[in-house]
């Protein structure tokens, strides 16, 4: 072998013994090819058996949807070694002398004497080869096959990991939560992060329907469709040319309680997807029916198990009481409203386990800074409500201010490591014209103002 095959294959050999994204390895590889020979383009294709497409390793993976001559090509070099300006041939024995002109050559890309790729070259006009170079293409060929497959290999066990990560994770919900208010989109948010090239939705069955319940909106009649077809025999139901998939949440007693609609944007649902999907769905409804049941047992509970503040349906009952002893003896009440900053980055950072503490340590400082006679309950997710009776705005302002400030301070313990949170927060002041709900509307509504302006901060409500 003379120089420049050498020093080329070596320069190859060194940038696949790197670690690399395949859209920069495309880049470099049509670098190094093109510096050797008269190169217009440079390809890398793998082939789905799932789904039987191809992919663009060079694009993220995306299906190769117009090219007839690529397809073609795959079928062509199960035979063959080469396809060169589109057509086939085997590789001799030896090297001869003669050369020829190339527009373009295909080769397999081969794992276990299965192929599961090509390498696609375009030349430059005029480019003018001979069987050596064919020789060391075939070199070429094998050295991208080993990388390839390696790639393939760890992306695969990378989403092995994340799948028992999410099983583990929708199952250990039911340890801090029983509520299915929270409890249904944490589990959405996980699928859609794990499933991250669909779009998830859940509905559960509320008076005798199948009802969205995250994410707020779904508008595609398809899948209110595919819910029509499943019946309590179903495994899952596909539709849209398997681009939607629905998997029914099961109840013990063998009933539809609930469903997971998996939307694609592009591909249809690969077999994988369908296992993923399938597993994912049945670890959910354990924990859904496990939280109906808990939750029943718990009806007349009025703390929240994770903070131990008061739960939302004691903050209803609180309410209602003060508002009426406020009216009655003409006292000041102020509502408090609260929530946690980029929350949602706490748990996509350190995992729902570290959300759940920074929640039940936000939830220990406010109590800390409230008076005997205040009532603080969790409201929502990462929300909190306050009730201030014999308070005035300027009062609960300086309140509020205390505990904006103890939070941002509080170094909380996570992992080995210690993080803060801030907290955004809405207070309005009775106004006896108005309701309790309309209090904490407006409160509400300072929270907003609050988060727009920059969060970290307390805002008022002017008037009522
Ligand atoms: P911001 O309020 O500043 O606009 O951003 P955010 O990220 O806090 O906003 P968002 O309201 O969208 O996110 C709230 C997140 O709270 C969503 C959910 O993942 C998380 N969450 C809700 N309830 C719980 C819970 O009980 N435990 C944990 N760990 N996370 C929860
Ligand atoms: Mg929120
Ligand atoms: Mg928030």
């Amino acid at each position: 072998m003379e120089n420049r095959e050498l020093n080329f294959l070596v320069k190859t050999a060194e940038l696949l013994s790197g670690n690399l994204t395949t859209s920069d390895m495309v880049k470099e590889l049509n670098a190094i090819l093109g510096g050797y020979v008269g190169l217009r383009d440079l390809g890398l294709y793998v082939f789905d058996s799932t789904t039987n497409t191809i992919r663009n390793c060079a694009d993220n993976w995306s299906v190769i949807e117009d090219s007839d001559a690529l397809y073609q090509c795959y079928e062509e070099v199960q035979e063959h070694d080469f396809v060169i300006n589109s057509k086939a041939y085997k590789l001799p024995p030896v090297v001869g002398e003669i050369s020829f002109n190339i527009n373009s050559l295909v080769m397999p890309i081969v794992k276990e004497g299965k192929i599961f790729g090509l390498i696609d070259l375009k030349f430059e006009n005029n480019t003018s080869v001979d069987m050596k170079f064919l020789f060391l293409m075939k070199i070429f060929a094998s050295q991208v096959s080993l990388k390839l497959e390696n790639i393939v290999l760890s992306e695969q066990s990378k989403i092995n990991v994340e799948f028992h990560d999410s099983m583990k994770n929708i199952a250990k919900i039911i340890e801090t939560q029983y509520e299915l208010n929270y409890i249904v989109p944490l589990i959405g948010e996980m699928l859609d992060r794990f499933i991250s090239d669909h779009l998830i939705y859940v509905f559960l069955r509320q008076e005798g329907e199948l009802k969205l319940v995250w994410p707020k909106a779904c508008k595609d009649e398809r899948i209110y469709e595919a819910l029509k077809q499943l019946t309590p025999e179903t495994t899952y139901v596909l539709t849209n040319e398997d681009k939607i998939g629905a998997f029914p949440l099961m109840s013990e007693e063998g009933e539809i309680t609930g469903c997971i609609v998996a939307r694609s944007t592009l591909d249809k649902l690969s077999k994988r997807d369908i296992s993923y999907l399938e597993q994912l769905t049945r670890q959910s409804a354990i924990t859904i029916n496990r939280a109906k049941v808990y939750s029943k047992v718990l009806q007349y509970a009025t703390l929240d198990a994770l903070t131990n503040l008061n739960n939302r349906r004691q903050f209803e009952v609180r309410l209602k009481q003060e508002i009426a002893t406020t009216k009655r003896q003409n006292n000041p009440l102020c509502a408090m409203m609260i929530d946690i900053d980029f929350f949602k980055k706490v748990n996509d950072t350190y995992g729902h386990a570290s959300g759940d503490a920074v929640l039940r340590t936000v939830a220990l400082i406010i109590k800390e800074h409230l008076r005997e006679s205040d009532i603080p309950s969790r409201y929502g997710g990462e929300e909190f409500a306050v009730l201030l009776p014999y308070t005035h705005i300027s009062e609960a302002k300086i309140v509020g201010e205390r505990l904006r400030k103890a939070v941002e301070n509080t170094e909380i313990p996570i992992d080995k490591k210690t993080i803060n949170v801030t907290i955004s927060m809405g207070l309005a002041e009775f106004d006896t014209k108005e309701t309790g709900e309309e209090l904490f509307e407006r409160a509400d509504k300072a929270l907003y103002e609050a988060k727009e302006s920059g969060r970290n901060r307390v805002c008022i409500s002017k008037n009522a």
